[in-house]
Formats: structure tokens, C-alpha cells, sequence
């Protein structure tokens, strides 16, 4: 059984108004044993002056928080598009002793919007087959990059392309995918089986089985799992379904990280 949901927003995420003593109540009543606050550090808002709050109050909301008996609280955070400028992620990251950092690819470039606001609905097949390459290889360099723990909802702009997108067929980008996961595998870090989209419409986790199951064919140890929740009944959301998906992919234990550092935990409850 899973009890760790690595992956949470409080009112410190523009998108969130959630205190944070109201996310540790919650992990509690859904007998989670270790949760992860992640608010949103965008990269291009960050730039543009938007978030120097945002970093800055997460932390200080995590430092005053009081931990309920029995629940572990990593110190994380999102990292959006750390590739856009790696010399700021790095002081971003090095401002604070972080438990734990994922990070997530919203968006293609700092000119363009976050894939939540784009309408894919008159683009062609080939657009639509080149947007996703491009995607993929800025995930790709962000990966390389390797300055993170765990990569955040793998596939995410799928969750906004028409429907007949979301059979899980990867073939027109699986040669940069494999590289993506293997390159995942060889540093030791994280993939993310990120649960929102299965309330939010899209019906899968991000990414799906095959992709979860190709990560473990190419090496993958660790696997971080999380419900991107943004309000408290939402924390700990199809954390089974995830599980689930890692027995089919073959993987026995999931990871949790303190102080950077990954801690495999059995499925099975025997660490
Ligand atoms: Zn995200
Ligand atoms: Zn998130």
C-alpha cells in the first residue's frame, strides 16, 4: 500500500489557497505517512519578478508548520522549466535545504503560454506530432540537466490534446522517449506517476502504464508517486490506482526523499 504523496501545492501556488495545516490534517485522515509540499516555482515567472513571493513564502509555511505525530513532511518543491535559465534554478535551489525537487515541463518556451491555455482542437496531425517532439526534447534537457529528484507528470501536455491522443500510443516520439526514461534510469533519479489527470477528465495517471512499464525496461529503480493535489480533499487522491500500475510496470517499492536523498519503501509494507 502507498503512503506517501509526494507531490502537493499549499496557498503558497498561485493555483492553491490550501494552509498548510489543513494539508497535514488531511495526509493524516487519509493514513499517509509521508507527504511532500511542492508549491510552484515557475522558472519564466520567476524571471519576470511574478514569484519572488512564492519560494520564499512556501518555505517559511513549511518551517512554521506543525507536523503531526507520525507523518513525515519533505520540503519540496515544482521546479517549472529549470532549463530556462539553469544558473537561476540552481540559486533557487540552493536557497533553502530541500527535502525534495521535481520538476516539470509546462510549458515549450518562456514566449509561450503554459499547454493548459492552448486550444489544440483545429491543429493538424503533424503539428500536433511536432509540438509533442518539441516537448519531449525540452523534457529531454531537462533530464541532462539532472538537477532535480523526481520528473514531474511525464506527458502532461496530453492532457490537452483531443482525445483520440490519449490511447497511449507513443510511437511517433518513442526513440526520444527511451533516451528520456533511460537517461532517467542512468542518473538514479525519480519518475513521477502523477495521479490528477484521473479525477480531472483525462482518465490515466501521467504517464501511463506503457510508459511506466518502458522505464522500468530500461533500468528504472525509483518511482515517486503523487496527486498534484491543489485543495485538501484531493491529497492522496487514486494512490491504489498508481499502485497498481507499479505492480503491471514490475516495480515492488517506491521512493521517498529526504534531504535528497531517495528511500525505497516496499509496496508491501516491509521496507
Ligand atoms: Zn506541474
Ligand atoms: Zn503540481
Amino acid at each position: 500500500m502507498i503512503t506517501a504523496d509526494l507531490h502537493v501545492h499549499s496557498m503558497a501556488s498561485e493555483d492553491s489557497e490550501t494552509p498548510v495545516c489543513e494539508i497535514l490534517s488531511s495526509a493524516v485522515n487519509h493514513h499517509l505517512r509521508a507527504i511532500a509540499v511542492t508549491d510552484h516555482v515557475e522558472l519564466v515567472d520567476f524571471q519576470k519578478g511574478a514569484y519572488d513571493v512564492a519560494a520564499e513564502e512556501s518555505w517559511a509555511l513549511l518551517e512554521s508548520a506543525a507536523v503531526p505525530h507520525g507523518l513525515r513532511v519533505a520540503r519540496g518543491i515544482e521546479l517549472g522549466e529549470p532549463c530556462f535559465d539553469t544558473a537561476l534554478a540552481a540559486r533557487l535551489l540552493s536557497a533553502h535545504p530541500y527535502d525534495f525537487v521535481l520538476a516539470s515541463q509546462h510549458r515549450l518556451s518562456d514566449a509561450l503560454p503554459d499547454y493548459y491555455f492552448i486550444d489544440y482542437s483545429d491543429w493538424t496531425h503533424d503539428a500536433i506530432v511536432r509540438e509533442m517532439d518539441a516537448y519531449f526534447r525540452e523534457v529531454l534537457r531537462v533530464v541532462q540537466w539532472n538537477g532535480f529528484d523526481s520528473l514531474a507528470h511525464l506527458t502532461y501536455p496530453f492532457r490537452y490534446l483531443p482525445s483520440c491522443w490519449r490511447e497511449g500510443d507513443y510511437r511517433p516520439w518513442q526513440s526520444v522517449i527511451d533516451t528520456v526514461l533511460g537517461t532517467l534510469a542512468e542518473n538514479g533519479k525519480a519518475l513521477e506517476i502523477n495521479t490528477s489527470g484521473i479525477r480531472k477528465g483525462l482518465g490515466q495517471t501521467s504517464p501511463d502504464l506503457p510508459l511506466i512499464r518502458r522505464f522500468r525496461e530500461l533500468g528504472g529503480v525509483c518511482i515517486t508517486v503523487g496527486s498534484d493535489a491543489h485543495r485538501p480533499d484531493e491529497i492522496g487522491a487514486d494512490l491504489a490506482v498508481a499502485e497498481t500500475l507499479m505492480r503491471e510496470a514490475g516495480f515492488s517499492a517506491y521512493t521517498v526523499y529526504f534531504d535528497r536523498q531517495p528511500q525505497s519503501v516496499s509496496i508491501d509494507g516491509i521496507d
